[in-house]
Formats: structure tokens, sequence, C-alpha cells
């Protein structure tokens, strides 16, 4: 190891983030564990939502003016942000590896680039740069988006509702409520955008995920099977001791939370967030606020402004409602998550499984309430509840008395003792496996072979 950092030494990766806080974190941590291992960091990235540099002073940030302004990508849906962003950044990329090839007397090794940045696998071709991948999904949904082909040959696209509970033929066990769909006006913009990424993915380099073997062996398993490039899960990033310490934070997380959580009895606090993009309606708001109260456990909901369609924050709370409150559960607009997630008070997380929430979650051995919204979040929602059963499904029409009894399911009495039980064997393999002679340890030490490898 320590030979083959001194032989990184001097080598320079260039990575590319899409600009959303789910894939931003994972693509630093990611850059953060090559940094580690001797390699030279170049962050290119579009003006918005730019990463912070001032957090990251042992990288070089360029950022691709001229792409999209920041109210341009606030007038569209994240679909065809990632769109626009595949068009309007090829020129801005070529002009700025033109600039660092100049510069750079040793070369690039590779350029690392999300998978949905599909537009750099032509670019990277024709600098003659390496490209590898870095999906921040899991592999189990990847497994599914590579499907999409063969799932629109079989009828199951357009997803129809009267189809809803049928079993998904090879794809156990999903049914057809469970396949990712995007509401957009325009259903067939993700799913283009799906089939394109895939098949840019496959004339990679190699692909690296934010997961680890144990997790979703059958998915890697099969994945190796249908694809040629090397395929390397050496997550999770933020439990890797360096990639964890760096703020990726687009948002200012609230600490004070951390102080109410220290005053909570241990495992009795519901964590509630659903990410940095899911909405919900106004009536759904208010049954969360009511199903959390009703059920009678403390809770601490991280609520973006912006959640509530067509409000600035909690207008809609009735009033009284935060008076009444009192020390029962605590409001803040951004959470440190990762910090919530770790506190001995958190005894649950409801979330909307986002891949880094549904990671962050088994990492540190907390039982989840699965509320999908799009995309990839119903496939993990459905391995969180049936194949790795370390929560519950809320299912049907968001209902106060629904929400009640589902959370008193998981925290009062035996009920959740087995999902607590299986979600903390989870938290040991994922400790495990980044040790040495653990799965994603020795997948991280092929990797930076393989890009060692592609330098010469
Ligand atoms: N997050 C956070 N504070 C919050 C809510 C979310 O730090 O109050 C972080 C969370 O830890 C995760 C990321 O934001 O790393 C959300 O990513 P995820 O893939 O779960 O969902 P997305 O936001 O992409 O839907």
């Amino acid at each position: 190891m320590e030979q083959q950092k001194e032989i990184a030494k001097g080598h320079k990766i260039i990575l590319m983030p899409s600009p959303f806080q789910g894939h931003i974190t994972p693509l630093l941590q990611l850059a953060t564990i090559l940094h580690s291992k001797g390699f030279s960091i170049t962050i290119v990235h579009t003006v918005f939502n730019s990463p912070n540099p001032s957090s990251y002073p042992h990288f070089t940030f360029h950022p691709l003016h001229g792409a999209l302004s920041d109210t341009e990508a606030s007038k569209v849906d994240a679909v065809h942000l990632t769109e626009v962003i595949n068009v309007r950044c090829v020129q801005p990329l070529k002009e700025c590896l033109t600039m660092l090839l100049d510069k750079e007397d040793d070369g690039v090794c590779c350029f690392v680039s999300d998978a949905a940045l599909y537009f750099t696998q032509a670019v990277c071709v024709e600098f003659g740069i390496p490209r590898i991948v870095l999906r921040t999904g899991g592999a189990s949904s990847f497994l599914v988006f590579a499907s999409f082909p063969i799932l629109r040959e079989k009828g199951y696209f357009p997803v129809q509702e009267s189809r809803m509970e049928e079993a998904v033929e090879d794809l156990p066990p999903l049914k057809v409520k469970d396949l990712p769909v995007f509401q957009s006006k325009e259903p067939e913009a993700f799913y283009k955008l799906v089939c394109r990424f895939i098949d840019e993915c496959k004339k990679s380099s190699g692909i690296i995920w934010n997961t680890f073997e144990e997790l979703e062996s059958s998915a890697l398993t099969k994945l190796r099977q249908d694809f040629s490039v090397p395929i390397y899960p050496i997550g999770p990033f933020h439990k890797y001791s360096l990639a964890g310490s760096n703020s990726t934070s687009l948002l200012t997380p609230d600490k004070t939370c951390i102080s109410w959580l220290d005053k909570q009895e241990h495992k009795r606090v519901v964590y509630v967030s659903f990410g940095s993009i899911v909405a919900i309606s106004e009536a759904e708001f208010l049954e969360i606020a009511w199903g959390l109260v009703n059920s009678n456990q403390p809770f601490l909901w991280a609520i973006r402004p912006g959640t509530i369609r067509g409000s600035e924050w909690l207008e809609p709370l009735p009033s009284g409602f935060l008076e009444n409150l009192g020390e029962r559960g605590y409001i803040v607009k951004w959470a440190p998550q990762e910090q919530v997630l770790k506190h001995p008070a958190v005894g649950a997380f409801w979330t909307h499984n986002g891949w880094n929430s549904t990671l962050e979650s088994v990492c540190e051995g907390v039982p989840m309430i699965c509320m999908p919204s799009f995309g990839d979040q119903k496939i993990n929602a459905k391995y969180a509840s049936d194949v790795w059963k370390v929560g519950v499904q809320l299912e049907g029409k968001l209902e106060r008395g629904e929400i009640e009894k589902v959370i008193r399911k998981l925290m009062v009495g035996d009920e959740g003792n087995e999902i607590r039980e299986n979600v903390m064997n989870l938290k040991e393999k994922a400790n495990v496996c980044l040790k040495e002679g653990g799965s994603s340890y020795s997948f991280l030490d092929s990797l930076v072979s393989e890009i060692l490898s592609l330098k010469s």
C-alpha cells in the first residue's frame, strides 16, 4: 500500500460531480479516498451548486463557466437539468481539459465522472483520457436501470396502475410498483436519460460504486456477467477515516439538534428527513406532522425550505402546533445527518431512501421507516424492507393513523426486534469490509492499481 502511494504521487485524477447533494457528497468523498492514496485531485464542476473549495484546500477546483446559470437551473426538474448539463457542458469541459492538459507535465491518469454525466465519455475519448464512472446509487437499482429496454419490450413501461402488485419477471423481489419512475411532464425524458447513461457506462474503463459486496452481492454478480468493464464496490465512502471529515453540505447543518438529542432517552427518537430533492404536498405534510405527534415518540424532523410545495417552510402548520410540541419534537431546516444517525438517542430513520441516506442508516445500524418517492428510491426501499429486512415500508396514501401505527410497530414492543438485529448485523459487515482483507479494502487496492496502469 505504502509503495502504491509513492507510485501514485504526482499522478493526477480529474473528477466531475453531478450538481446535486446526493451526488456531490460521494464524489468528494471518493476524491478524498483517492487523495489519501497519493493522487493529486482536480475537481471540475458546474457553477450551479458549486462545491465549497475552502473545505478542500488540498484539491484544485475548476468551475465550468457559461454552462448554465442558477436561475435557469432552479426552473427545471433534476432530469431536465441533467439533460441540459449533458449538452451545455461539452464545450466548457473541452476548453478546461485543453488548459489542464497543456499545464500538466505528467498528464492525467483518468477522468472520474458521475454516471449521469454521460457526455464526458465522448469528450474523454477525444482527449485520449480513460474515463472511470462513479455511480452514486446502489448496484441493485443500477441493474434495474440497465434492464430498462427489456422492461419496455416486456410491456412494463409505461407503468400501469392496474398492474402495480404484479411481480417483475427476472427482477425479484420487485413488483411493478417498485419500478423507478420520475414524475414529470415528460416521463420519456427519464427513460432516455437512464438508457443513455447506461450505454456510456458500458464504454468506460470501469465503474465505481458506493456500496459493498456483502450488501449487494447478487446485483454485483449479475452486473459482472452483463458488463464487460471492471466493477469496484468500494463503499461505504463516508466510513473511510478521512472521507467523512470534510463538509460536503450545500446547506448549513443546524447542529443545535445534537444538544436536543443529548437530552433524549437511548434509541427513542425518530429522525425524519426526505433528503435534498423530494417535495411533498401540504396535505401530506400535515399528515406527517400529526402522525409524528400522535405516535408519542420524540422526533427530530429536518424540513428543507421548499420541501412543501407552495410554501416557504412551516407556514401550513396550524397555529399553536409548535408551542404545544414543546420538548417532544425538534425541527431544523437541515440536519448534520451522519452525526444524527450516529447518536445513541436515535432509534429509527423515517427516510425517502435516497441511496446515501439508506447507506448511512445501514452503517449506523438504524432501522428505517421507508417512504420512497421517485427514481431508485423505490428499489432501495424494497431492498431495505424485503431483502435486508432492516425497515418497514409506509405504503399507500399518507395518513396519520397509519403513520402512528408504523412508528409504534417499529419503536414500541417486540415487533421491531428482528429488524434491529438485522441492521446491526449489516452495520458490522459494513465495518469489516473496509478493514485490511475486507472486500472494499481489496477492491480499492485493485482500483488504485488499475488507475496507475491506465497511465502507463
Ligand atoms: N442530508 C443532510 N442533512 C439533511 C438531509 C440530508 O446532511 O437534513 C444529507 C444526507 O446525509 C445524504 C444527502 O444529504 O448524504 C442526501 O442524499 P440521498 O442520496 O439520501 O438523497 P437525495 O438528496 O439525493 O434525494
